[in-house]
């Protein structure tokens, strides 16, 4: 058994179709410049015309988000900079047309790789998927075509590429498993979406799997079995059989409210990262959306996003929401994500330096324009506009009369603005939950970052996996600072949400419902298992077992408390 990282939930079992990409030897030659030239203007053609037959297929069987990475890959094959790039080095040397593509491309890789930022290192992706087709192109390598897989099978791959995943036919392609890639790779986000399992990471995949290997798949654990025996393979019959029955089962609680048996209302939301994260929220069953992380808008540009363009993005989440709330953060950048155009001087602890509502109040000119590009949208929805990482009452009265100021000039300028918005603040730094009950006073809702609350309460980096073990949700710690928050909130009848991973965690939602949390903001594929639970709890239960947990000593303890309560 092979361990990897379940990407996109499931267990199925087939034989493995091992996807091997023929690695191509490269090597530097004199050439005349002319035909060379000839040669890679042809091949970039070639690859244009694929990438166009590629998207062509998969329109209708992807999302937009997913076609759009298409669009991205159109940009390569076409950018002008890295055409000239690579023709001045084939003039200037002499040299074949292979090699210069190759050492672009190297160029390229290496800086967006060097970045310390996902959404930067899947641009190396995408520039490595399209100068390998122009590469294959050059010597005349054609791959093996995995649209024309034809019966049942699981893939095997190094890593599947965007173009790799977007021919797969879900009739026979059953899973794949790859050796690299993570949750956040672009084959992990195809698998979620075309919604097969599959493991990746999974180091040494290569090495140890045969073509027609029987394979056991289980994504939920992140397992890869290779050649079970028959009693292994009926026991992971009987988990694929239970997994699908659980998914159709849970399909059912898609259009109902959340509520308790005892009558208590609660809002589920989904947490997104780009306008097109709507369409699976509403299809997950999301009632709102309670974070959407307006960062990605700005990581996924090559310089500050105008006005225009992020009032468009806002315009277009607001009213595929339609009357359902949409809670924008605004700029969280600092810590672990960084901006290539906007570069931050190095500190010794990002994650307590210059990020966030720290850096959006010195940089007004940054924060104005998406202030504005917000209130010009409002009109189109329900806009609730949240402020990260306030620490102090100042901070947040600061950032909020600028909202007010833009609104005046706004108006002043006869552009129509909504009288509903209502402005709120994170609560992510323990200063803000400890005097909650102040902040409640000047702001109309809370959302709980617990990702970020926990680091700070436990002083523990959240990328650093030698302190994981302090990322403890259920520590009465910090259940004390939301019971906190919450109390505070609504003794002025505000309402407080939670966005951080915590909010959608199942042994969660019993001692949250409990402490009367209002709206539970998760990922959109852990809504329907939420609702499952939350309707089934009572809330007066939750509400005895939330008072004990706060009394508790240790983390395990209100776990046990929360398992043998909630059956
Ligand atoms: C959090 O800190 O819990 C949160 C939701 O924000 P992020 O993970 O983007 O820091
Ligand atoms: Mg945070």
């Amino acid at each position: 058994m092979l361990k990897g990282i379940a990407a996109s939930s499931g267990v199925t079992i087939a034989k493995a179709y091992k996807y091997e990409t023929p690695a191509i030897e490269i090597v530097k030659k004199e050439a005349d410049p002319e035909v060379e030239i000839n040669k890679f203007d042809l091949a970039v053609a070639d690859s244009k015309h694929d990438i166009e037959t590629i998207k062509e297929k998969a329109t209708g069987r992807l999302s937009d988000e997913e076609l759009a990475i298409f669009d991205a890959h159109l940009m390569v094959v076409e950018d002008p900079a890295f055409g000239d790039e690579v023709k001045n080095m084939i003039t200037n040397d002499k040299i074949n047309a292979e090699f210069a593509v190759e050492t672009v491309a190297n160029m390229y890789i290496t800086m967006f790789e060097s970045l310390d930022d996902e959404y930067m290192k899947a641009r190396a992706a995408d520039i490595r998927d399209v100068t390998t087709r122009i590469k294959y192109h050059l010597v005349g390598i054609k791959p093996a075509d995995l649209s024309l897989i034809d019966s049942e099978c699981i893939i095997v791959a190094h890593d599947l590429t965007p173009s790799d995943t977007a021919q797969l036919d879900k009739q026979f392609v059953k899973g794949f498993a790859t050796e690299i890639g993570g949750r956040t790779s672009h084959s992990a986000i195809m698998a979620r979406s075309l919604e097969i399992p599959a493991v990746v990471g999974t180091k040494g995949i290569m090495e140890t799997v045969k073509n027609g290997d029987m394979i056991v798949l289980d994504a939920l654990k992140g397992n890869v079995i290779i050649n079970p025996d028959d009693e292994t393979i009926a026991k992971y019959r009987e988990k694929e059989a239970k997994y699908l029955a659980e998914v159709v089962a849970l399909k059912a609680y898609k259009d109902m409210e959340t509520i308790s048996v005892d009558g208590h209302k609660i809002t589920l939301a989904a947490n997104i990262g780009t306008p097109d994260d709507v369409e699976g929220a509403l299809a997950n069953g999301a009632e709102a959306v309670g974070l959407y992380r307006t960062e990605f808008l700005y990581m996924n540009s090559q310089a500050l996003p105008t006005e225009e363009e992020q009032f468009v993005a806002y315009k277009k989440v607001l009213e595929a929401m339609k009357e359902h709330s949409v809670v924008v953060r605004t700029l969280d950048i600092g810590g672990d994500k960084k901006l290539p155009y906007l570069p931050i001087d190095p500190e010794m602890n990002p994650f307590l330096g210059y990020r966030a509502i720290r850096l959006c109040l010195d940089r007004k000119d940054i924060f104005r324009t998406q202030l504005r590009a917000l209130l010009r949208a409002s009109v189109y929805g329900h806009l609730c506009i949240m402020f990260p990482m306030i620490a102090t009452l100042d901070e947040f009265n600061a950032a909020k009369a600028m909202v007010f100021e833009e609104k005046e000039k706004l108006v002043a300028e006869g552009i129509a603005v909504a009288d509903d918005i209502q402005i709120g603040l994170m609560i992510e730094i323990p200063a803000a939950a400890v005097l909650a009950d102040q902040f409640a006073k000047v702001a109309d809702f809370f959302s709980i970052g617990t990702n970020d609350l926990i680091q700070y309460s436990m002083a523990a980096d959240r990328m650093s996996e030698k302190v994981s073990y302090l990322y403890q949700p259920f520590n009465p710690s910090l259940l004390r600072l939301i019971k906190m928050t919450i109390d505070g909130a609504h003794k002025e009848g505000k309402w407080v949400g939670m966005c951080g991973e915590m909010a959608g965690e199942p042994d969660a939602i019993s001692v949250l419902m409990g402490l009367g949390l209002d709206e539970f903001s998760m990922s959109a594929t852990s809504i329907l298992r939420a609702r499952k639970i939350a309707n089934s709890l009572s809330h007066a239960e939750m509400k005895e077992l939330a008072a004990k947990a706060v009394e508790c000593s240790t983390s395990s303890e209100v776990l046990d408390l929360i398992h043998s309560t909630v059956k």
